[in-house]
């Protein structure tokens, strides 16, 4: 039954990606997000319901517009896969039990974010806002209310470290070294996994970001690069690697 509720999990992920780029994608754009069809971005085409399943349709029509024939964004399908392949992970960890609702909404904001925060540079309060509320009430009921105190304690933690370090690197660098959303950011890390991970994740990211920042700075002509995605990527890591900071300060005092 585990092959069948992982297809289950991975199908309903995909589903919830394309949905999930709909809101990255029109929200920035001040656009309705629900009871409007999606459309080609070349020709205003208005996909029918075949054109809209996820993953499939982009195959079928060869990654074409089924009417002017342009290239549809590989990012889509690539973008519905990693939905699809979280949403599995999730799964795989946490089964279907009431502990999947926090990591899974947590996951769903960085996915989002990827969109917006490559698209627009953007990380959204109109996403943010509502995921807190959500995470709050998810946890008030899966860990009660003492754990979600200490979870916003964490969170807030995580954003007084990112904000430190974003004054640190302004005064450094003397312009503005990263957004506010990546405070914003930090502080879901932080509320989710805990500040050391939250901590951690940045160092992961700048691991990651570094190579694809000089390789992207090489190629196209942009000096702006998100910090955002980088960072999502990291925290999914630390999310289901199990990090714990402890392990590093137990063994520190053992040596
Ligand atoms: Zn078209």
């Amino acid at each position: 039954m585990t092959i069948f509720y992982s297809i289950v999990a991975f199908v309903y992920g995909t589903i919830f990606g394309s949905f999930y780029n709909v809101l990255g994608e029109r929200i920035p754009e001040k656009k309705p997000v629900v009871m409007t069809r999606s459309e080609c971005p070349h020709c205003k085409h208005k996909l029918t319901p075949i054109e809209l399943i996820p993953i499939i349709s982009y195959v079928i029509q060869g990654g074409k517009c089924k009417k002017c024939k342009k290239k549809i964004p590989t990012f889509y399908p690539l973008f519905e896969i990693a939905s699809g392949l979280t949403f599995l992970a999730v799964y795989l960890s946490y089964g279907f039990t009431p502990q999947a609702l926090v990591p899974l909404t947590l996951l769903s904001v960085f996915l989002i974010t990827v969109v917006s925060d490559l698209n627009y540079l953007l990380i959204l309060d109109e996403v943010l806002i509502p995921a807190f509320v959500l995470l709050v009430i998810e946890m008030l009921l899966v860990e009660g209310l003492g754990d979600t105190i200490l979870h916003i304690l964490h969170g807030l933690a995580a954003a007084g470290i990112m904000a430190s370090i974003k004054l640190m690197g302004d005064f450094m660098f003397k312009k503005e070294s990263m957004g506010g959303g990546d405070i914003k950011l930090m502080f879901f890390i932080g509320l989710v996994l805990g500040w050391p991970s939250a901590l951690m994740s940045v160092f992961v990211a700048s691991l990651i970001g570094f190579p694809i920042s000089l390789a992207v700075l090489k190629y196209h002509k942009t000096n702006v690069i998100p910090f955002g995605p980088f960072l999502v990527v990291a925290a999914g890591i630390l999310l289901f690697s199990g990090f714990d900071i402890r392990i590093f300060f137990n063994m520190l005092v053992n040596y």
